[in-house]
């Protein structure tokens, strides 16, 4: 906990801009009872009884009515942050807001109000316990999210879904390692313990459960991140084209004219609120034309940072060797999608081409008519590894996936000391322990103040 963190802070609460209303929040800090009081009292013209909705009329230094609105006081801990908390719900304007805000920095100025940092009411709200950490990421990326799907699972790990999981998996590490410690201080029966307390049975228990959470977690950060589709080809294969088709508006700009596309065009677009940004990239081909170079060495940088390639080619020529050659420089850890396109003119109807494995590594379309997209979203979305169905998914981001992974990684070498008799049952506890500690990190049960100030300082303020 930073000094900081027990001063009383303000911000106004609502977005920027013009609405109904407009929310200005004061959290008292260290500060509460009549010191708190006698400013509310001062804002609002009348004492407030606590958790009481009161209309009343909100006042500058001279008791002049600045907007009348509603006036909420909580007391604490039973508040948003755990501290005392104002909320002054004004009407919704840009000035009115200012006025609002200024008007309880100035009344707060004996108490020392200052303005909030981003994130800073979540982040008293982690400190107090009133949100873990993985629900006080939720409240943001409910915020953010950019799909309906996304802010439905933000709302289930804000309502503590992944935290319940995540808790269930430590209490049951707790266990085993206090059966092991307990094993510990009799070194003699160290040999027994194994069998008798079935520590190896306990142990492949967690970590199937440790598993399930990971593939439930990657569905949820699929739902948070998206997945980057770049695609690439040669010029006027269609891959402006077919950004139109996937997007289902004129975005990029299609001409007939070879090498137009230059720069990278970037969308967002969404396939069963899987957010995937799809990058159009320049034409690959060999040029003596300077921009267009530059532009093409921009694709591959496109491409090496890419989830998934998606390769386009023309129906009527297919793989020639220009393809080839660009297919060779493919970077290898990318999973590359082939995309025939312009089946219309080959007279040909779409479809998917599998390999033996039965993985679709081709899809035979046409960007101009949209035959085929469908096969196409479907495709990506098997890339993507989306279950259809993930109903009850919540929302994940990628420092939770390290931290499960991380977790993984230190019961899998628990289980390895487990399975050589020999080894010190000291190693077998030391790893659970470090699994329990990174497990914690997702919750926030240990975190230190760096982490906590990467997290919240990406809020919005006011938040
Ligand atoms: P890019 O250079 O790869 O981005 O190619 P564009 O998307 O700009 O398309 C080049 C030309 O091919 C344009 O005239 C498009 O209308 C045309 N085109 C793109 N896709 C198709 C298709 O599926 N069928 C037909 N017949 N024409 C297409
Ligand atoms: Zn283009």
């Amino acid at each position: 906990m930073l000094a900081t963190d027990h001063d009383p802070i303000a911000a106004i609460a609502t977005a920027a801009g013009r609405g109904g209303i407009g929310v200005v929040r004061v959290s008292f800090g260290g500060h509460r009872g009549e010191v708190v009081e006698a400013m509310i009292e001062a804002i609002c013209g009348q004492p407030l009884t606590p958790r009481h909705a009161h209309y009343c009329g909100f006042r500058d230094a001279r008791n002049a009515v600045l907007d009348r609105g509603i006036a909420l006081y909580f007391t604490g801990p039973h508040s948003y942050t755990g501290e005392a908390v104002l909320e002054l719900q004004a009407h919704g304007g840009p000035v009115i807001m200012q006025l609002l805000l200024q008007r309880c920095l100035d009344a707060g100025r004996a108490i020392g109000v200052r303005l909030a940092e981003p994130g800073e009411f979540t982040r008293r709200a982690f400190l107090n316990d009133k949100l873990d950490l993985a629900q006080a990421e939720a409240v943001a990326d409910l915020i953010e999210a950019s799909t309906e799907a996304a802010a439905r699972s933000a709302g289930r790990s804000l309502d503590g879904a992944f935290s319940r999981l995540v808790h269930a998996l430590v209490d049951d590490v707790i266990n085993l390692r206090m059966l092991v410690e307990a094993t510990l201080d009799f070194p003699e029966e160290e040999i027994d313990f194994l069998e008798a307390a079935n520590a190896r049975g306990k142990l492949a228990a967690i970590r199937a459960s440790l598993e399930r959470v990971l593939a439930e977690a990657r569905q949820g950060a699929l739902l948070r991140e998206g997945m980057s589709v770049v695609l690439a080809g040669e010029p006027n294969v269609g891959k402006s084209s077919l950004l139109n088709a996937l997007a289902g508006a004129e975005l990029a700009i299609v001409t007939p004219i070879a090498g137009t596309t230059r720069d990278k065009v970037a969308q967002t677009i969404q396939i069963e609120g899987i957010p995937l940004h799809v990058i159009d990239t320049a034409g690959l081909r060999a040029t003596d034309d300077e921009v267009e170079r530059i532009g093409i060495a921009r694709s591959w940088s496109e491409i090496e940072r890419a989830d998934v390639v998606l390769h386009l080619l023309d129906a009527r020529t297919g793989m020639t060797a220009e393809n080839v050659e660009i297919a060779t420089r493919f970077p290898a850890g990318v999973p590359v999608l082939r995309v025939v396109n312009k089946i219309d003119l080959a007279g040909e109807h779409a479809e998917v081409v599998s390999n033996d494995a039965g993985e679709g590594v081709e899809v035979r379309l046409s960007a101009r008519d949209g035959e085929g997209i469908d096969l196409l979203r479907a495709a990506l979305l098997k890339i993507a590894g989306w279950q259809p169905g993930g109903e009850d998914v919540f929302l994940a981001r990628e420092r939770h996936l390290s931290a499960l992974r991380a977790a993984s990684g230190h019961l899998s070498i628990a289980h390895e000391h487990a399975e050589q008799r020999s080894e010190s049952l000291d190693l077998f506890a030391e790893e659970l322990r470090l699994a329990q500690d990174q497990l914690n990190s997702i919750t926030g049960e240990f975190s230190s103040d760096d982490l906590l100030g990467v997290i919240f300082s990406r809020f919005c303020i006011g938040k």
